[in-house]
């Protein structure tokens, strides 16, 4: 019975949630609806119920039935780090929640509600971090919310790929919505679930009532309209679905991966009908805009993430906020159970799971202007005869900088330092890396030279 929630939840959560968070679950027993599981910490109990409440009470009620019950059972905390894990293998010695016991009521509310929008409560206008790569789409999103199918932005087709927030910000409109009563009947639907939605009609003649339910909607929300591409009988449903609520002023929302022009397979006239309205883009997150969302999600776990995790996180991945999402999950998950503080240390090997090539293309000059500025002298001096200590200093640590962090050869590093061949070269790494075993201060500084590089180099 838990394999059979567990593949209905690996459905709802990307691949990294789901590893972290439901794979070390230990289902323990089964007693009628009530279903007893074992996780490792408080701090994983508490995350479950943080952000998996609804999706496992959806999951359970669905399994087991109305009136099914979640019992949670905690692995003591204070064990040592290698038992702990050990633990979470073998479901042994489980030593129940100290507090009184927790329970998860699932109400069957959710069955008999009249109207389901299916919407996440998780997204909201209030945790969506604005940026420059999401400006307009977030003001037009707003706008729609406040005055649903009142505005010109009809439909409002926000388009982006993979991860950038479109099923977030779309789904924010739908809350916004709920919550400030501007409209009702709210739906939200994957382009994927419309069509599994159309053929079952079809298939039980029930078109009609389908299309009715359709067409009785305020604000309705298609996420991911790229799907419809080639299924012609659902596009001609959904052409008419558009039309009754378009003019009928119902505000239309819809989502897709790439300009819709760009979109092969989908009918003409239904390309054109987004004209009619506002198409506006996401783009992935700039360095800021990242650094801003990864602070606003540790806020809102309840951590404080020293700057200079937030930093390399945010300068190593890039590609979009799922994957940044994933890392920190992953790193907050992974100082939990291995209990270890957040450092720069946790943030890289984290990293380094994620993404494959964690080096930052730099420049030699860059390296020698950041390293030059730090000791104040000019950056000729790198490239002169000059012996003075300092200066000397200066010129090993950002040539064995340029061998750590750039791909170029000893011999390029040599000639960009006045035409010094490459055993000199050699020699300066060396030196630095003696120094960086004796002194921690010295690691410190070289640590802190190079974070200012790969920030720059971003
Ligand atoms: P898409 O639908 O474009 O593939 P999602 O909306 O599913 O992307 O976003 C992926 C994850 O990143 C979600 O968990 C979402 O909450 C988060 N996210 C995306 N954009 C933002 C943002 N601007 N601020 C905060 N979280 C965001
Ligand atoms: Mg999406």
């Amino acid at each position: 019975i838990w394999n059979q929630c567990l593949e209905i939840i690996r459905d709802n959560v990307n691949p990294l949630s789901f590893k972290t968070w439901f794979e070390p679950i230990v289902p323990l027993k089964i007693e009628g609806k009530q279903i007893t599981i074992q996780v490792p910490s408080q701090f994983f109990y508490e995350w479950l119920e943080e952000h998996y409440y609804s999706l496992i009470k959806k999951t359970l009620t669905k399994v087991l039935g109305e009136g099914a019950k979640l019992v949670y059972s905690v692995v003591m905390e204070n064990s040592s780090t290698d038992e702990t894990k050990t633990t979470i293998n073998l479901p042994s010695s489980p030593k129940p929640i100290p507090k009184p016991s927790y329970q998860v009521q699932i109400k069957s509310s959710y069955e008999s509600q009249p109207f389901e929008s299916n919407l996440n409560p998780r997204y909201t206008f209030d945790n969506f971090v604005k940026g420059d790569c999401n400006q307009l789409a977030r003001a037009a999103a707003l706008a729609v919310a406040n005055n649903p199918g009142g505005t010109s932005f009809n439909p409002l087709v926000i388009y982006g790929g993979v991860g950038l927030g479109k099923t977030h910000l779309i789904q924010a409109i739908g809350n916004y919505v709920l919550a400030n009563k501007k409209a009702t009947r709210v739906y939200y639907v994957s382009s994927e679930k419309f069509t599994i939605d159309f053929v079952e009609a079809i298939q039980k003649d029930r078109v009609s009532d389908f299309s009715n339910f359709y067409r009785s909607i305020d604000v309705l929300i298609v996420d991911d309209i790229q799907f419809f591409a080639g299924k012609e009988k659902t596009q001609d449903n959904f052409f008419h679905t558009f039309n009754a609520l378009h003019q009928a002023r119902k505000q239309i929302v819809l989502s897709c991966d790439r300009p819709p022009k760009e979109l092969k397979g989908l009918d003409d006239r239904l390309i054109s009908r987004f004209q009619w309205g506002l198409i506006a883009d996401i783009q992935p997150p700039d360095l800021e805009t990242r650094i801003a969302i990864l602070k606003k999600k540790a806020e809102d776990s309840g951590v404080e993430l020293p700057q200079e995790v937030i930093e390399y996180i945010a300068v190593h991945i890039t590609s979009n906020i799922r994957e940044l999402e994933g890392c920190l999950i992953s790193l907050l998950a992974k100082s939990s159970l291995e209990n270890r503080k957040i450092d720069i240390e946790l943030a890289k090997e984290v990293v380094k799971t994620i993404v494959k090539d964690t080096s930052v293309k730099v420049s030699i000059e860059e390296i020698q202007r950041i390293v030059c500025e730090h000791f104040e002298i000019p950056p000729d001096m790198l490239k002169a005869k000059t012996r003075k200590q300092e200066v000397v200093t200066a010129r090993q640590i950002a040539m064995y900088l340029c061998k750590e962090l750039t791909d170029s050869s000893l011999k390029t590093i040599g000639l960009h330092f006045g035409g010094r061949d490459h055993s000199t070269v050699i020699h300066a790494c060396q030196s630095v890396e003696e120094e960086m075993k004796k002194s921690e201060k010295f690691r410190n500084l070289i640590e802190s030279l190079r974070r200012k590089i790969e920030f720059n180099s971003k």
